[in-house]
């Protein structure tokens, strides 16, 4: 039997690049924690009607992506797509929103599943760090999530990204552009899908990548011509507060996303190294959402960015991340006598928080100090029977070579001073 392969669209994380994704995502959180945002967890799967109902029916990700399936006990449920029904649905199960504090603030990091044709960028199985900002409408707090996603991307070293900025409108203005949009588009020579499109979702169109089509949609009527003063007063006050914090931003009139649910403020972070799957995260206000999931008004906002395009980013502008050796000290025992003792060191060294590991499975000296130096760490314990009877162990420089004997009981001592 040949031995098995990850499904396709889906690639493992394994050390050492494992680490830089690990790091990425709490690059994403540290500015979310430190900005009054509480860690959620959902499940995997949810009840397929969230989504169908909450991502919305005429999307791509609902229709061809989702992947839904029955149980043995007869419920209907799908692998999660993306976060924000799913964190919006357990803040209202929790009642978090009757509890007098809006907005709540959550962020949440986990895997998302989308059946797509898998490219570079584009994967079945990817992963988000994401946050959402529960009850509240205030330009303020949509500025605040881009600031802090921005944040995090600097905080990485990445440079080469922008941030797209539109407004979608709400329910006074949307639906009077909506109309204005679909008379348009009815007039253009489009193949059938995207004619069935102009009835369900014409926002979408304005997204499609060919051509052919884009060509046709010069002269189409635009949004932002059609927003009511509300929206536009609030827009207006999203770009100033990005604007005072520094924040570069470009006005994208054409930005729609790819979700139904999005209200007013909608932003994307597009990395121009990425080639077509360019965008690293996006996200917006999504007032509507809470109401179409059977919950009270509650507007919202909230973003998601992807890590694996994030690591992919960092590759392209050659960032590499400083992660300090997970492995600090390395025990090598010479002889059983010594196993027994180093060991208890290396047990001694963890418990004191100093990241220790240890030469298993007997190997002869030469291995045990490659391993060692694999491993990272800057120091050795080296231990035979005659520095045993000697009461000592040799701690090793493993940068210099330079090794000196240390007290058994003093090596936890020793070996700090030595890592200063
Ligand atoms: P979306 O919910 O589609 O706006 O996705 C938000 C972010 O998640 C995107 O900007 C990507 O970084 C990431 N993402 C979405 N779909 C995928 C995928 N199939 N593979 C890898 N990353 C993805």
């Amino acid at each position: 039997m040949s031995t098995f392969q990850a499904p396709k669209g889906t690639y493992d994380l394994i050390p050492p690049n494992s680490a830089t994704y690990l790091a990425v995502r709490e690059a994403i959180a540290a500015p979310l924690k430190n900005s009054g945002y509480g860690y959620v967890e959902t499940p995997g799967f949810e009840n397929v009607e969230l989504f169908a109902r909450g991502v919305g029916e005429s999307t791509d990700i609902v229709t061809k992506e989702m992947y839904a399936f029955e149980t043995k006990g007869g419920d209907k449920l799908a692998l999660r797509p993306e976060g924000t029904a799913s964190v919006l649905r357990a803040a209202l199960e929790a009642n978090l929103h009757k509890g007098g504090n809006l907005p709540v603030k959550l962020w949440y990091s986990g895997s998302y599943y989308r059946y797509e044709r898998p490219q570079k960028g584009r994967y079945r199985h990817f992963s988000q760090v994401g946050a959402e900002a529960i009850g509240a409408e205030d330009p303020a707090l949509d500025a605040e999530l881009i600031i802090l996603a921005h944040q995090a991307y600097r905080s990485l070293g990445l440079r080469d990204f922008r941030i797209l900025l539109n407004s979608l409108g709400d329910k006074e203005c949307r639906p009077v552009y909506r109309a204005a949009l679909q008379e348009f588009l009815r007039g253009l020579r489009l193949d059938e899908d995207t004619r069935r499109r102009i009835e369900i979702n014409p926002l979408r169109v304005l997204d499609d990548k060919r051509e052919a089509v884009q060509e046709q949609l010069i002269g189409a009527p635009m949004l932002r011509d059609y927003l009511c003063e509300a929206c536009k007063t609030y827009h207006e006050q999203v770009r100033e507060l990005l604007t005072a914090a520094g924040v570069a931003y470009e006005d994208d009139p054409k930005l729609v996303r790819g979700l139904d649910y999005y209200t007013r403020t909608t932003f994307e972070f597009v990395h121009d190294g990425l080639g077509s799957q360019s965008a690293v995260g996006g996200g917006g206000r999504y007032d509507g959402l809470s109401e179409m999931i059977g919950g009270p008004a509650l507007p919202s906002v909230g973003w998601a960015l992807g890590v694996d395009r994030t690591v992919l980013a960092l590759e392209a502008e050659g960032v590499t991340l400083d992660i300090p050796a997970a492995t600090s000290v390395y025990a090598v025992p010479l002889g059983e006598e010594a196993r027994r003792v180093l060991f208890g060191k290396v047990t001694e060294l963890r418990l004191a928080g100093v990241a220790t590991d240890f030469a298993f499975g007997g190997k002869g000296l030469k291995n045990a100090m490659k391993s060692a130096n694999r491993s990272g760490a800057r120091l050795a314990l080296v231990a035979g029977e005659r520095d045993l009877a000697e009461g000592v162990v040799q701690l090793k420089d493993l940068a210099s070579g330079e090794q000196t004997p240390v007290a058994l009981d003093a090596v936890v001592e020793e070996v700090r001073r030595a890592l200063g």
